[in-house]
């Protein structure tokens, strides 16, 4: 910053800082923002906004589109509630309504997040892509670009999340198919399929949940389980499976937590092996902390298959009119095709030159909880393949340390705000 400073008044460096901003022909418009820029409007940057309020920091934060947290309002399917209970849900500095039940419908997750933003008055520059944001070694200082403006400024905090981008797979014949192949983000309700054939690609949460959905419209769905899972009750005891697996994780080691917990399963929703639903080695906590994998939590689902309402298919090997060949052979015909096939994260598509994201999976490179902070200025919040608890924990560690920093970088920045020369 002092470096940046001294600069400012030399002319080569303001001819320099004017022809870089070039962006396309046209010149950019020029934005300086003396505190973090917030990439992403999602749960994770409005939390991490929040945390910055409230210690005095003042933040921008860019969306790409028209409201807050798109995924949810945009992306998912109306019967969607959290899959987990609301008390590792809740965002940092304000909980969940006391009236909310223990797992919020999507609707009330949605009315919750818009209380949130007004209390924190969160108000993000929507219709705002972010096309590239790279550190400008020479001014110490990360340049953010979006396709009208180029902001300059401080600390940059990527809070696109880890579902930015629909994962569509390519199977053989795709084009051949006769009927809708959509995926999951398009999805709202099994409505429009009635007495349809509808295979499901994809057994995550997601997968399951829509399967049990068609088959409360009428629908025939059929589940494609390519790989092996883990499926678990989504209480336990009384008690939800996650907080029950919180708890005991303080007393056991993870590998006797997750004997229990598959003996436990194994009495309540028994062999998911018969019901071609494999489970991997690992147990289900271990295998989330070396993979990620999520285990599937049962919200009926189950019931379903064994009752044959959904059926369940090994991988496809090739689509065709409306037929679908399977692995093992079977050619069945299907109406629909619905691909739960996840997502991923978009955060190599636009920020330039940092080892804190991994060119391949655009995820961060370190594991949690170290994945938060990476080189001058740059955080990540909601990367952490723990949902909104791992959002508020990225939260509060993000503000503590830019706090920390602010009354120093901000008032240097803001004696350099603005230069007519550039
Ligand atoms: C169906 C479903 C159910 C889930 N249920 C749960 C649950 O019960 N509990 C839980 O803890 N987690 C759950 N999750 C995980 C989910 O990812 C988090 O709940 C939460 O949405 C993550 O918040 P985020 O802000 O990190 O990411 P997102 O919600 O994805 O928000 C990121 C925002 O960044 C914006 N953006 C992306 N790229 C750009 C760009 N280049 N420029 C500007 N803006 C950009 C996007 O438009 C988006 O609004 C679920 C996920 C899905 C898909």
């Amino acid at each position: 910053m002092e470096e940046f400073a001294k600069r400012e008044h030399d002319p080569y460096f303001q001819a320099q800082m004017a022809t870089t901003s070039v962006s396309g022909d046209s010149l950019a418009n020029r934005v300086w923002v003396s505190g973090p820029v917030i990439i992403g409007a999602g749960p994770s940057g409005l939390a991490v906004a929040a945390c910055l309020k409230s210690k005095g920091v003042d933040v921008l934060i860019l969306e790409q589109a028209n409201c807050i947290a798109s995924l949810w309002q945009i992306k998912t399917y109306d019967r969607l509630c959290l899959h987990l209970p609301k008390r590792f849900c809740q965002l940092p500095l304000m909980p969940f309504p006391k009236d909310f039940p223990t797992y919020p419908t999507k609707q009330q997750f949605l009315a919750y997040l818009e209380a949130y933003a007004k209390n924190f008055d969160l108000k993000p520059v929507f219709n705002t892509t972010v096309v590239r944001a790279e550190y400008d070694r020479g001014c110490g200082l990360w340049r953010v670009k979006t396709k009208v403006n180029e902001y300059i400024c401080p600390w940059v905090i990527v809070a696109t999340g880890e579902n930015a981008e629909e994962v569509v797979p390519k199977i053989e014949g795709m084009n051949e198919f006769v009927g809708p192949i959509l995926h999951t983000s398009s999805y709202k309700s099994g409505d429009c399929f009635e007495k349809k054939k509808v295979l499901v690609v994809g057994c995550g949460n997601s997968g399951m949940e829509v399967c049990l959905d068609l088959c409360n419209y009428n629908a025939c769905p059929s589940l494609v389980v390519r790989d092996s899972l883990h499926v678990l009750p989504q209480e336990m005891l009384g008690r939800s499976t996650f907080g029950l697996s919180m708890c005991l994780l303080k007393w056991f080691p993870i590998q006797v937590v997750d004997r229990f917990l598959l003996l436990a399963s194994h009495f309540m929703i028994g062999d998911t092996n018969k019901l071609g639903l494999g489970r991997p080695k690992l147990g289900p906590l271990e295998l989330k902390n070396v993979s990620g994998k999520t285990p599937v939590l049962d919200v009926g689902t189950l019931a379903k298959i064994r009752s044959g309402d959904i059926k369940v298919y090994p991988g496809i090997k090739r689509l065709a009119c409306n037929n679908v060949e399977f692995v093992d052979g079977r050619i069945e015909k299907f109406d629909a095709i619905i691909l739960a096939t996840g997502y991923r994260s978009n955060v190599t598509t636009w920020l330039k030159d940092t080892n804190l994201f991994s060119e391949k999976d655009g995820l961060p490179t370190k594991p949690f909880p170290e994945g938060w902070k990476g080189e001058n200025g740059l955080y990540a919040a909601g990367f952490t393949k723990r949902g909104l608890l791992g959002t508020s924990i990225d939260a509060a560690r993000i503000a503590e340390d830019i706090a920390r920093q602010w009354t120093h970088k901000h008032e240097a920045f803001k004696s350099l705000q603005y230069h007519p020369a550039m």
